[in-house]
């Protein structure tokens, strides 16, 4: 690719964006991407050069895995030097969760990686992929200073653009399907492609990019609901190789004062297990000790996550997990923003 323009690197994944009709059953599988940039020959009108991978065999991400978020990284980490933007096409069904797991791997990052999707295949006459790829294509190679405008894992989707690590699947019919509740976005697209410069991370960027491969899914994740017994939370607890447990707990961080659950956490953290509070509200965050209902968990050592996204929490945990850190370590860093995720 020549250096005169931005080199903008496409992968894509999978996802309805690149998908067709099974012309005998009507479901959707994902096709050939070179088809895919047929169909949108005004790719070529764009203001950078475009280099595309994509997986061999690309998924729906409802199969997307901790094996998956390694291979993305690793396609962004042999393209590093070469290109000023990535853009990843990706289902949106789990968009949230390889964006946040992308965050955290991608430490030292000083170049704009984009999560982008579609609502409808880009052959559908009312798509919105066109859309969401041609901005998120222009975003990821917006330079200011011969630099890279964005340096951090965001998510594009119907004219938004959100700190990917702060987004979730909120919808499944509306071509808005996502929110960030917890930070604002970070640019939104109308006559005028408008960043919001204030809410950009502005870390400075301590060294070269390093990307983090080890990742541990012994987790368990809970939603509380009333009349949740003490069999289940048990069995979940009992789980073999379990390190940590998130709890989605309600409002504020708040749960049941039984005697039997809060014996059941103290017992797990005894032996080991993290144990991590996040709300199941979509905005606002926990706040331990603000109720009654949650001092207990503050005073047996429950992590908290703070205003943090449940997919945050996930991948997070698994990041921090795969260091092998001291309990008090990865207690003290996964309530403490690394990248952005978390007020
Ligand atoms: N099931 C699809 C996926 O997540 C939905 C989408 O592409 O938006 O891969």
């Amino acid at each position: 690719m020549s250096r005169s323009k931005p080199n903008i690197l496409l992968i894509y994944t999978g996802g309805t964006i690149g998908m067709v009709k099974d012309a005998g059953t009507g479901a959707l599988h994902a096709f050939n991407f070179n088809n895919l940039l047929k169909r949108i020959p005004e790719l070529q009108l764009l203001d950078c050069n475009i280099e595309t991978v994509s997986f061999e065999n690309p998924i729906d991400s409802s199969n997307m895995n901790p094996e998956y978020w390694v291979k993305i990284a690793e396609i962004i980490e042999s393209h590093y030097n070469d290109c000023d933007g990535f853009v990843v096409l990706h289902g949106s069904d789990t968009m949230s969760y390889t964006a946040s797991a992308l965050s955290f791997m991608l430490e030292n990052l000083s170049k704009p990686v984009v999560f982008t999707g579609a609502q409808l295949p880009i052959g559908d006459l009312r798509t919105d992929a066109k859309e969401n790829l041609i901005t998120s294509i222009q975003i990821a190679s917006l330079q200011e200073n011969n630099e890279p405008a964005i340096k951090e894992v965001c998510l594009y989707f119907e004219y938004k653009l959100y700190r990917g690590n702060r987004t979730t699947k909120i919808n499944a019919e509306h071509f808005q399907a996502f929110r960030s509740l917890n930070y604002p976005c970070l640019a939104e697209s109308g006559v005028h492609l408008k960043i919001n410069q204030q809410y950009l991370l502005s870390n400075e960027v301590a060294g070269p990019l390093k990307v983090h491969k080890t990742l541990d899914s012994n987790i368990g994740l809970v939603k509380l609901f009333p009349g949740v017994t003490e069999s289940y939370i048990n069995s979940v607890l009992n789980t073999s190789n379990l390190r940590a447990v998130i709890l989605e707990t309600y409002g504020s961080g708040n749960c049941t004062t039984e005697a039997w659950f809060v014996e059941a956490l103290k017992n797990a953290i005894s032996k080991g297990i993290h144990i991590i509070n996040v709300t199941q509200c979509v905005g606002g965050g926990v706040n331990m000790g603000q109720y009654e209902t949650s001092s207990k968990l503050k005073k047996i050592g429950v992590i908290s996550g703070g205003d943090m996204t449940t997919e945050s929490a996930v991948t997070k945990l698994m990041y921090l997990l795969g260091k092998n850190l001291s309990s008090k370590t990865l207690k003290i860093k996964f309530e403490a923003s690394l990248t952005g995720e978390v007020s």
